[in-house]
């Protein structure tokens, strides 16, 4: 293995799904939900390997999900994205970030991110031989601070990695957080990548407000997000990014070396997924915040200081009232102590002191799972 990759052992999500899967505990780690989405979605894809829709789909995806995509965008932010050349359907939101910061960076660039963050991002800088720089985002409110990410900015700054829905932490960025990255990458010319794969999973009318959107940014902004969380379709792989011509077609030139293309029939899904109704994703988001209602009241009731998650799949809860002093220790021992399987956020950090007792658990999953989950926390306390 290349020594850029050392220290990137096995991912933590399939660590902690092998666990839950070992110990019949609960999965509140890795992030996928155990219901179905829309029944549209899943039809849609069945029909096309019915119709012999099997042979590769064009490297850049297949045109009606990319049409799908441009008219889910004007739809619901008002911006013009043209399906032809400012599209590109990827393999998961993972291929879109690889094939974003490899396109773009040369070895010793600078790429800023905000931590905790999602764990391909590091991976992805390591790989492209650039340098990570991040700015924390403290919990319980994880409000960005200006001063570390103004001084995360230099002359070798090539990128912001920003995530809004923010996981692991719940957080979805304000518009005026948005304005200040904004305003800071357009002053050291940076490109910015940023992950919305939650960008329906925005709660109490807390509005999700996509960076492209802000004044000047579209010609800076890769737009990147994913079927797999809108749709509860994690297992499908479809993802895309969506931007300036010149930037996308920089990624569809390293994309088409790493996969070529992924899966049609699941594109078609989405495609059929993304044409739904807005009352449709309404309705995936009160559902997904009925869950977070769930898990947080349990959470609290078992006594623990719990973050407010505005968005996402995932709350932040800090487990030092149940005697823990180590959040990997505990996650680790949790099944055995209660068949629960949680996620600890010092994998996201640089600072994992930062983080020593905080650990990520998932709500997609039904209620029943969540009130037994947090009603199995609670005894330990
Ligand atoms: N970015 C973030 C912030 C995520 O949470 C995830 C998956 N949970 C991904 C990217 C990867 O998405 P995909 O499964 O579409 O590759
Ligand atoms: N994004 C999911 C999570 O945060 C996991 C996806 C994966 O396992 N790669 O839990």
């Amino acid at each position: 293995l290349i020594d850029r990759m050392h220290g990137f052992g096995a991912t933590i999500f399939g660590e902690m799904s092998a666990l839950a899967t070992r110990t019949g505990a609960i999965n509140l780690g890795q992030g996928f939900p155990d219901t179905d989405g829309p029944d549209a979605v899943l039809q849609a894809a069945r029909n096309a390997i019915g119709a012999g829709r099997n042979q590769y789909p064009p490297g850049r995806g297949i045109p009606e999900l990319r049409a799908a995509i441009s008219d889910h965008q004007r739809r619901f932010y008002d911006l013009t994205i043209d399906a032809d050349t400012q599209v590109l359907v990827t393999v998961g939101a993972t291929e879109a970030i690889a094939a974003a910061v490899l396109a773009l960076c040369e070895p010793g660039d600078e790429v800023i991110t905000f931590e905790p963050y999602y764990d391909s991002y590091a991976a992805t800088i390591a790989l492209a031989g650039a340098v990570r720089r991040t700015s924390a985002l403290r919990f319980p409110d994880f409000a960005i601070d200006e001063e570390s990410l103004r001084a995360a900015f230099s002359a070798r700054t090539r990128l912001v990695l920003l995530n809004t829905p923010h996981n692991p932490t719940g957080k979805v960025f304000t518009e005026a957080e948005l304005r200040l990255i904004a305003e800071l990458a357009r002053e050291h010319d940076a490109i910015v990548v940023t992950d919305e794969v939650y960008e329906h999973l925005a709660f109490d009318d807390g509005r999700h407000v996509p960076m492209a959107t802000l004044p000047g940014m579209f010609e800076r902004t890769l737009t990147i997000s994913s079927g797999g969380k809108t749709f509860a379709t994690t297992g499908w792989k479809v993802g895309w990014l969506s931007g300036p011509a010149e930037l996308v077609t920089a990624c569809a030139t390293v994309k088409q070396f790493v996969t070529y293309a992924g899966g049609g029939p699941f594109q078609v899904g989405i495609a059929t997924g993304l044409g739904l109704p807005d009352d449709v994703f309404a309705s995936l988001t009160r559902k997904m915040q009925d869950g977070r209602d769930i898990l947080t009241r349990g959470l609290r009731d078992a006594g623990l200081t719990v973050s407010d998650p505005q968005g996402t799949y995932f709350a932040i809860a800090d487990v030092a009232p149940l005697g823990a002093t180590d959040a990997v220790d505990f996650c680790w021992q949790l099944p055995e102590l209660c068949g629960v399987v949680g996620v600890p956020v010092s994998v996201f950090c640089d600072d994992k002191d930062a983080a020593r007792t905080l650990v990520r658990f998932a709500f997609c999953k039904r209620p029943e799972v969540l009130t037994e989950a947090a009603g199995r926390l609670a005894r330990l306390g």
